[in-house]
C-alpha cells in the first residue's frame, strides 16, 4: 500500500490538456519537459479525434489545452483547434505557449480567430536579462511582452504562468509588476519539479526559507492588484494567508505515458497530523534529498478527523463537470450498476468511490466485506470479468469468512456485465503508450563531418 503522496495523479474531470508536439525554440533551464524533448511525439491526430469524439457523447470536458514543447511552432496546431472548434463541445480552447511567436500579431489574430480564447503565457524573469537567461535566448522577453500586448489588444483572457527556481526566487513581486499592465486573468507559480536532476545540481531547487517570504511578497501584490492566484507544488502551510491560493490539480492529459514515470513523489513528515494531508502534496523527494525535511518550516494544521492512510488515492467527488466537490458517494448512475446486490446477500453498498480512471464499490457483510473495482475495458492483462465498458476486479476482502463473500462478487460483476451498456466512460487517457509515443531517432550514415 502507497501513501497518496507516493503517485502524482491527475485530479480534475473538467479539463483535458492535448500535448501536441515537443519540439521548443527556448531552452529553459529548468524545463520539466527537456528530457522527453525530441523523443517523445506529440499525440497523433487521431487520438486527439478520439479524446473529442468520446466528448461528444459524454460531456466531460469544457476546456481544452493545446500544450507541447512550444506547441505554436506545430504545424498542424491549426487541425487541432479546428478540430476542437467544430466539434462545438468545449467552452474554452486555452493554449499554453511561451508567447515568443505572439510578437508576431498576424499570428496572434489567427489563433483568436481559429477559435483560442485562452492564453497561458510562461514568463519566469521580471525583465530581459532574468527571463532570457533563464530560456537561453536572447530577446525572449521582448518576444513575450509584444505578444501579450498584442493578447491584451485582441481581448482575450491572458493568464501568466512562473516556474519558482532559485533563478527567480528573489524577484517574485517584481515579475506581478512586470505583468499588471496587461491585467492577467490569473498568475500561477509553479514550484520547479526535478525530472532528472535529481541530485540538483543545477542547484535549481529553492530553499522553503527563502522561496516562502518571497512567495508571499508576490501573491500580496497580486491580490492588491485583484489578480487572481494558483500555486503548485509548494506546501500549503509556507502560503501564510493565501493557504486557498494552492492548487495541485491537473487535468487530464494526453501525453506520453512514460512522461509520468519521471514525475517526482511527495511526502511530509506531518502527513498524519495536518488537517490538508489529502491535498497538499508536501515536499518533493529530491527536496527532503537536498534540504530535509523542514520540521521547523512546516506547520500542520491541527486535523479534525483522524487520519487513515488513503488505499486507492485521491478520488474525485463526481464525474459531472462543475460538480468536483459533490459528496464522495454521489453518483447515482454508477451506484444503478450494483443496485439489489448487496440486499441479496445481507450485505450493504457502503460507497460507491470514483475516481477519472476507475469506480469503487465498496460492500459491507458482517464483519467484513470486498470492494469491487471497475476500469476502463481493455482486453490487455487480466481482469475478473468484462463487461461493454469495463475490466471488473474485486480487492481488498476484508473479515473472518473471505470465502463467504464469494456469492456477493459473482452476483455483483453479472449485474455489472448485464447492466453497462456500453454508455459509461473511465478514462484511460492518462497517455499514450507504446511506439506511437516514441520518437525514433534518425540514425547517422557516417561519422559526422
Ligand atoms: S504540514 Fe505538510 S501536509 Fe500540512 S500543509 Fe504543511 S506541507 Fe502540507
Amino acid at each position: 500500500m502507497h501513501s497518496y503522496k507516493g503517485r502524482f495523479e491527475p485530479t480534475r474531470f473538467e479539463d483535458l490538456t492535448v500535448t501536441v508536439d515537443f519540439h521548443c525554440h527556448s531552452a529553459c533551464r529548468f524545463c520539466i519537459v527537456q528530457e522527453g524533448m525530441n523523443r517523445f511525439k506529440g499525440v497523433p491526430f487521431e487520438t486527439f479525434q478520439r479524446a473529442v469524439d468520446d466528448n461528444q457523447k459524454e460531456l466531460r470536458y469544457r476546456r481544452v489545452t493545446f500544450t507541447g514543447g512550444e506547441v505554436t511552432l506545430e504545424a498542424r496546431l491549426f487541425d487541432y483547434i479546428r478540430h476542437a472548434r467544430e466539434s462545438g463541445t468545449f467552452e474554452h480552447l486555452r493554449l499554453q505557449t511561451n508567447g515568443r511567436l505572439l510578437a508576431d500579431m498576424s499570428f496572434a489574430r489567427r489563433l483568436v480567430d481559429a477559435g483560442i480564447d485562452e492564453f497561458f503565457v510562461s514568463l519566469h524573469g521580471h525583465d530581459a536579462e532574468t527571463q532570457d537567461y533563464i530560456s537561453q535566448r536572447p530577446g525572449s522577453f521582448d518576444q513575450a511582452m509584444r505578444g501579450m500586448e498584442n493578447l491584451v489588444s485582441l481581448g482575450v483572457c491572458l493568464m501568466t504562468n512562473t516556474v519558482l527556481t532559485t533563478l527567480n526566487q528573489p524577484h517574485l513581486a517584481q515579475i506581478v509588476e512586470t505583468v499588471r499592465r496587461f491585467s492577467p486573468t490569473r498568475m500561477e507559480f509553479w514550484n520547479y519539479l526535478p525530472m532528472e536532476d535529481h541530485a540538483d545540481e543545477r542547484g535549481l531547487i529553492s530553499p522553503l526559507a527563502e522561496l516562502g517570504p518571497s512567495l508571499r511578497a508576490a501573491l500580496d501584490r497580486a491580490e492588491q492588484l485583484g489578480i487572481e492566484t494558483a500555486v503548485k507544488y509548494v506546501p500549503r502551510c509556507v502560503l501564510g494567508s493565501h493557504a486557498r491560493a494552492q492548487d495541485n490539480t491537473q487535468p487530464d492529459v494526453v501525453i506520453a505515458e512514460v512522461f509520468y514515470d519521471l514525475y517526482p513523489k511527495f511526502s511530509c513528515l506531518y502527513e498524519a497530523k495536518c488537517e490538508y494531508a489529502e491535498t497538499c502534496l508536501g515536499l518533493h523527494h529530491a527536496y527532503i534529498e537536498k534540504l530535509g525535511w523542514e520540521p521547523e518550516l512546516l506547520v500542520p494544521y491541527p486535523r479534525s478527523t483522524p487520519w487513515a492512510e488513503p488505499e486507492y488515492g485521491p478520488w474525485v467527488g463526481s464525474d459531472q463537470p462543475g460538480r468536483g466537490s459533490a459528496p464522495a458517494t454521489d453518483h447515482p448512475d454508477w451506484a444503478r450498476l450494483v443496485a439489489g446486490v448487496a440486499e441479496r446477500h445481507g450485505a450493504q453498498l457502503a460507497e460507491v468511490v470514483l475516481q477519472r480512471r476507475a469506480c469503487l464499490f465498496r460492500f459491507e457483510q458482517g464483519d467484513g466485506g470486498v470492494d469491487l473495482v471497475v476500469t476502463a475495458r481493455s482486453e490487455a492483462g487480466p481482469a475478473l470479468a468484462r463487461s461493454r465498458s469495463f475490466n471488473v476486479h474485486y480487492r481488498n476482502a476484508r473479515g473472518s469468512d473471505t470465502d463467504g463473500l464469494r456469492p456477493l462478487v459473482t452476483d455483483a460483476v453479472a449485474a455489472i456485465v448485464e447492466r453497462d451498456q456500453g454508455e459509461m466512460l473511465l478514462d484511460q487517457r492518462k497517455g499514450l503508450v507504446g511506439d506511437q509515443a516514441v520518437r525514433t531517432r534518425p540514425k547517422r550514415s557516417g561519422p559526422p563531418g
